[in-house]
C-alpha cells in the first residue's frame, strides 16, 4: 500500500473545485483532510464538506482575523457533529494587517474557544502571527489543553517552549524551501511523537509548484520532512498516522 497522510489544516472552501482537489489528494496518498472553520459560516461549511466527502473532517473555530466576536452557543452546538474533530482555527494575530481584530478582543475570543476545547475535550489548531510570546502565555495557563501550532515558522527556541507545554507542531510547504533553515531545523529536532503535516491550502505552495496550493501537493512537504529526518516516506506516514490518532481521537474512531 502506498504511504498515506492526513492534511491537518486546510481552508477547503477556498480551494478551487474542492471535491476534485480532494479526490486528487486521496489518489496522491493524502487520504484524510481536516477542514478549518474561521467563523460560524466557514465552520458550518467545513461540516457540510465533511458530510459530502468521506476523506474530509471538520474543525470549528473563530480566526483572529474576524472583526466580530464568536457566536459561542452556535459553535458549541456544531461540536456535537460526529465529523468535528478539533477547535480551529483559533489564535492571535498581531501583524499590522488591517483585517485583524483588536488585540484585547482577539485574546478574549481565543480564551473563549480554548474553554470550549477543554469542555468538549477537543484539541485546538492554533494560528500565530507576530504573537508567539502572547500565545505561549495564554496556552501556558491552560492545563489539560492539547493542540497543534499550525504552519510552523518560528525558532527552535520557541519550538521547545511549545513542546514543553505538550503541543504538536505542524509543517507546511515552507519546509520544502532550503532558504527556510529555521523551519527545517525545527523539522529535524521535533520529537517523532509531536510532528504533524498540513497544507494550509490554498496557501503554502511548496518549492517547484506554482499557483494556489492543492492538497495533493502535501506529498512534497512529506518528502522534504522525510529527507530532513532521514526517514522513508512510509516511516514518516506511520509516524504522522500515530500522531493524528493521538491528537485527533475523533478522527480515527
Ligand atoms: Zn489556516
Amino acid at each position: 500500500m502506498p504511504p498515506s497522510f492526513v492534511d491537518t489544516h486546510i481552508h477547503l472552501e477556498e480551494v478551487p473545485d474542492w471535491p476534485a482537489a480532494v479526490d486528487e489528494a486521496v489518489q496522491a496518498g493524502v487520504t484524510g483532510l481536516i477542514a478549518m472553520g474561521t467563523d460560524l459560516s466557514t465552520s458550518r461549511g467545513a461540516i457540510a464538506m465533511a458530510e459530502q466527502h468521506p476523506a474530509v473532517w471538520a474543525a470549528v473555530g473563530h480566526h483572529p482575523m474576524n472583526q466580530a466576536p464568536p457566536d459561542l452557543p452556535a459553535l458549541r452546538e456544531l461540536t456535537r457533529h460526529p465529523r468535528v474533530v478539533a477547535i480551529g482555527e483559533v489564535g492571535l494575530d498581531h501583524s499590522t494587517d488591517e483585517h485583524v481584530g483588536p488585540h484585547e478582543a482577539q485574546e478574549a475570543w481565543f480564551r473563549t474557544l480554548i474553554a470550549l476545547a477543554l469542555d468538549t475535550r477537543m484539541p485546538v489548531c492554533v494560528h500565530i502571527r507576530d504573537s508567539a510570546a502572547d500565545v505561549l502565555r495564554v496556552l501556558s495557563e491552560q492545563p489539560g489543553l492539547t493542540g497543534v501550532i499550525h504552519y510552523w515558522s518560528l525558532s527552535a527556541d520557541f519550538a521547545r517552549r511549545f513542546l514543553d507545554l505538550g503541543f504538536h507542531i505542524s509543517f507546511a510547504g515552507t519546509v520544502t524551501r532550503s532558504s527556510k533553515e529555521q523551519v527545517r531545523e525545527v523539522a529535524r529536532l521535533v520529537p517523532a511523537d509531536r510532528l504533524l503535516l498540513e497544507t494550509d491550502a490554498p496557501w503554502g505552495t511548496p518549492r517547484g509548484r506554482s499557483g494556489p496550493m492543492r492538497p495533493a501537493w502535501m506529498i512534497d512537504t512529506a518528502q522534504a520532512v522525510a529527507e530532513i529526518r532521514g526517514l522513508t516516506l512510509d516511516q514518516l506516514a506511520e509516524i504522522e498516522k500515530a500522531n493524528v490518532s493521538s491528537l485527533f481521537p475523533r478522527l480515527s474512531r
